[in-house]
């Protein structure tokens, strides 16, 4: 069985979100999600139903493109990377741990990585879903809190990485980590970004605008954050720098 990406490797490129943001990368997109948000902007990613289209490649094709990109930072993204085949996702991470590469893996964390995948990947970058996406989000959260239990039986890090697109969003988020106490434990970065799809109309005033909300209301909760130090607001930079232009 072959693993099934939307492309081959993209890049060298930038990670534009998150804790690793400006970090140069590769980026290899998988085919097919567990979920549909109503905001996605991936929807080539996601399925027949969403027009989207795939190849089938096997994961040391895969690295022969990374190694021939020579970039030693790699993201894994989707859809959602770990509904692949399991048994070949895993002998694919463990090839890109054997190569020496830095592996950042993007998930809304829904589904709970197998065998030795947990323990080969540098940075989990988890996005559970909000209000906004349309999705249960209650499900995803149990699913999310395994990885925080687990993580410290890695070497890795991980993120908790939020799109959000209005004030109930940011309103759930504090609600969630009010009766979440293993974020607060292991002081998981946090970070809050605005949904970014209304730059597909280069309206980067609108942009800046929501960015400048979001700002505001972690500025006037300060007392709540302080129990999340790690709390961070950023942009899409990718989205900043190319817009449209698709370059992640
Ligand atoms: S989880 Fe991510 S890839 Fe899947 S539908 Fe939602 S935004 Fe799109």
């Amino acid at each position: 069985m072959k693993l099934e990406a939307t492309e081959g490797v993209f890049g060298p490129t930038i990670q534009g979100e998150g804790m690793n943001i400006g970090m140069p990368v590769s980026f290899v997109r998988f085919y097919g999600c567990d979920f549909r948000c109503s905001w996605c902007d991936t929807p080539f990613a996601l399925g027949k139903d969403k027009g989207g289209t795939f190849i089938e490649i096997t994961g040391e094709e895969i690295v022969d493109q990374l190694d021939a990109i020579d970039c030693p930072n790699v993201v894994l993204s989707g859809g959602n990377p770990l509904i692949q085949p399991r048994k070949e996702f895993e002998l694919f991470v463990e090839l890109l741990r054997d190569k020496g590469y830095y592996v950042q893996v993007e998930t809304q964390g829904s589904v709970r990585p197998v065998g030795t995948v947990f323990y080969n990947v540098d940075c989990w970058s988890l996005s559970p879903k909000l209000p906004s996406a349309g999705k249960m989000e209650s499900e995803n959260w149990k699913a999310v809190n395994w990885f925080l239990e687990n993580i410290v039986d890695t070497s890795a890090t991980i993120q908790l990485k939020f799109v959000v697109s209005n004030d109930e969003d940011y309103n759930y988020i504090k609600q969630r980590l009010s009766t979440d106490i293993v974020v607060k434990r292991f002081l998981t970065p946090i970070i809050l970004q605005p949904e970014g799809l209304q730059l597909e109309t280069f309206d980067f005033t609108n942009y800046r605008s929501s960015l400048n909300h979001l700002c505001d209301l972690v500025n006037s909760d300060t007392s709540f954050w302080a129990d999340y130090k790690t709390i961070r607001v950023l942009p899409q930079l990718h989205k900043v720098i190319w817009g449209v232009e698709r370059k992640r």
